[in-house]
């Protein structure tokens, strides 16, 4: 069985987004701690009252993802500075919320080189680790100067984090395709795992963003879509769905909708093209 699971605003309250999941028959859940793009961040529930909820609806693994208005892989050391003391205090907060993961994006280059961008990251991650907890790295879109689109940026900053086991990949299926990397066959499908296996390993990967993008392949320009009306086609979509459910991949859907009343169209998608593939 695949373990399906969504983005999910928690502006109703934490245990209103957990339990909308479970009506909605979900086994995984995504949300922020606090909003993205900056502001206070607002207290937490008591400690111990989010695993029974989390108990309660089955949910589980649980994600958090990092707020963006800080650059990770930032080489301006006040900036770099920033990114540490808001990152660390996630992980935190993902400890407090019981939390499984925090997801992060790479972040910018800066005026400095790819290497010393990913160099900086590398670093943030280091310094994020000092604290309990575990951090997945999900593949970037390339939009502007954003790094860790490419494999190969991606295979370069695992080797500067090898020895640490606390770290995954998280694979954005809209990043991938807006960087270049066609998801529309199934032979595409299984040509892009078999790079990611190589340089990255699969075994890194603890989950996907499924979603479609509204731009063509390639051109570097990140807009979710429902699926199968973007880029996605049904026989690449299946041949992405059979492997997340062999490798028992969380797949988290985070098209457009606060809700999974809003992704009702995206949850039957699935759910057919899972039927056709077990006949
Ligand atoms: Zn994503």
């Amino acid at each position: 069985m695949i373990v399906l699971g969504g983005q999910l605003s928690t502006a109703k309250g934490l245990d209103y987004a957990i339990f909308h999941a479970a009506q909605y028959g979900l086994g995984t859940l995504q949300i922020f701690s606090r909003s993205p793009v900056g502001g206070q961040s607002k207290p937490l529930p008591k400690t111990g009252t989010v695993t029974g909820w989390l108990e309660q609806a089955h949910i589980r693994p649980f994600f958090v993802h990092a707020p963006y208005f800080v650059n990770p892989a930032a080489t301006d050391p006040q900036m770099k500075n920033r990114a540490r003391v808001v990152l660390s205090e996630e992980m935190i907060r993902v400890k407090r919320l019981h939390g499984d993961y925090l997801i992060l994006h790479p972040g910018h280059q800066q005026e400095t080189s790819v290497e010393e961008s990913l160099e900086a990251l590398s670093q943030t991650i280091r310094y994020m680790l000092k604290k309990p907890g575990f951090v997945l790295i999900e593949n970037a879109a390339g939009q502007g100067r954003e790094i860790g689109a490419s494999l190969d940026d991606l295979a370069r900053l695992f080797s500067h984090l090898r020895r640490l086991r606390r770290i995954g990949f998280l694979l954005d299926t809209a990043h991938a395709m807006a960087f270049g990397y066609a998801l529309t066959t199934a032979d595409d499908v299984s040509r892009f795992f078999e790079q990611l296996d190589q340089k990255i390993g699969l075994e890194r990967v603890k989950g996907i963003h499924l979603n479609d993008n509204m731009y063509p392949v390639g051109v570097k320009r990140d807009r979710h879509a429902h699926l199968l009306t973007g880029q996605m086609r049904p026989e690449g979509l299946q041949q992405l769905l059979s492997l997340a459910d062999e490798k028992h991949w969380p797949v988290i859907l985070e098209t457009p909708g606060k809700d999974m009343a809003a992704r009702s169209q995206d949850l039957a998608v699935i759910t057919q093209l899972m039927d056709i593939g077990q006949k």
